[in-house]
């Protein structure tokens, strides 16, 4: 037998986003031995956020009984090398050291980065793309995020904003983004634009767009599951949203998979498992679009982590700290 030592060591792993906070005791296979989740102090600032973390991680320990030996947390922002939050829309942080702030109050260490990165990570570790080496992940939600393991390494780049896939370029001067730029994938396929899509749709063609008002309660309040849902009643416009998503979402993945050239690319997000239809839509337009080399191999699949792919990742993070230690 093989003298393999066993890691028998629980991480803690945190997601960070906006408005909540999810927070979960993990062992080093990457099963979730316990969990909490909350929404954060609606003022968000540092110091009451970090209080929410302590209260999170408290409620998930107590649950178990045990003891985690280092933290990982994914936050929905700019994160760099030394874990320093550089800045966040969603909470409207600059400069925090979260990183330093966090191990001082846990004396735990502490691995931070962002929330798309870390839940990568965990499809990766644990998820659909386990053992592979060279792979794409692309979470479509509310906005577009993404990550890039490549030859084994996550791409962080020259300031750790690497692999923000929602941000390529797919229609020149197209629609406004919520970056400086115009005509961005996630300006056509992320859950916010196949809302305004969806909006402008039926304005100009109120009678085809009964349905999605009906279903909505007003123009106004049509979302991209308000699509979802008409799309799935068979409804004609949800359908000729939904197809012309998938092309926008192609156009992007052939970007993609021709310049990493991955063996597999991993499609997750509310708006994928709201319509996983889009997963054959995107195989087809890419196997027609992408160079031939590029698509030899290539498999598209669906994540496997669902909502708690961040959770895992940053647990797996913190043991990589562990495992890095003397
Ligand atoms: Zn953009």
């Amino acid at each position: 037998m093989m003298d393999q030592k066993i890691n028998d060591s629980l991480t803690l792993g945190v997601d960070l986003g906006g408005t909540k906070l999810n927070v979960a005791l993990v062992d080093a296979t990457g099963r979730i031995l316990s969990a909490h989740k909350s929404p954060i102090h609606p003022e968000k600032e540092p110091e009451r956020v970090i209080a929410d973390i302590l209260t999170g991680i408290d409620r998930c320990l107590s649950k178990t009984g045990q003891k985690a030996e280092a933290l990982g947390i994914g936050v929905a922002a700019q994160v760099d090398q030394k874990g320093v939050v550089r800045g966040s829309q969603n909470l409207g942080w600059r400069n925090v050291p979260l990183k330093k702030k966090l191990e001082k109050q846990l004396g735990l260490p502490v691995a931070v980065t962002n929330d798309v990165n870390a839940a990568t990570w965990g499809e990766w570790r644990y998820g659909s793309g386990r053992g592979v080496d060279d792979l794409a992940v692309l979470f479509v939600g509310t906005g577009i995020g993404g990550g890039i393991i490549t030859g084994g390494n996550l791409l962080a780049g020259c300031t750790n904003s690497g692999g923000e896939l929602g941000h390529i370029t797919i229609v020149y001067d197209g629609r406004k983004c919520h970056c400086p730029n115009r005509g961005c994938l996630e300006a056509y396929a992320g859950g916010w634009a196949i809302a305004e899509r969806a909006q402008e749709a039926v304005r100009t063609a109120l009678e085809e767009g009964q349905c999605l008002v009906s279903l909505a309660g007003s123009v106004e309040k049509i979302t991209a599951a308000t699509v979802s849902r008409a799309y799935h009643e068979g409804d004609l416009l949800a359908r000729r949203l939904v197809e012309n998503t998938g092309r926008y979402l192609a156009a992007g993945v052939v970007s993609i998979v021709n310049v990493f050239n991955p063996c597999l690319l991993v499609l997750g997000g509310g708006v994928i498992e709201g319509i996983p239809e889009l997963i054959q839509m995107v195989k087809e337009f890419t196997r027609n679009r992408a160079l031939e080399a590029a698509v030899e191999k290539l498999e598209i699949v669906k994540a496997a982590l669902g909502g708690d792919a961040g959770v895992i990742g940053a647990a797996a993070l913190a043991q990589d700290l562990l495992d890095k230690a003397p």
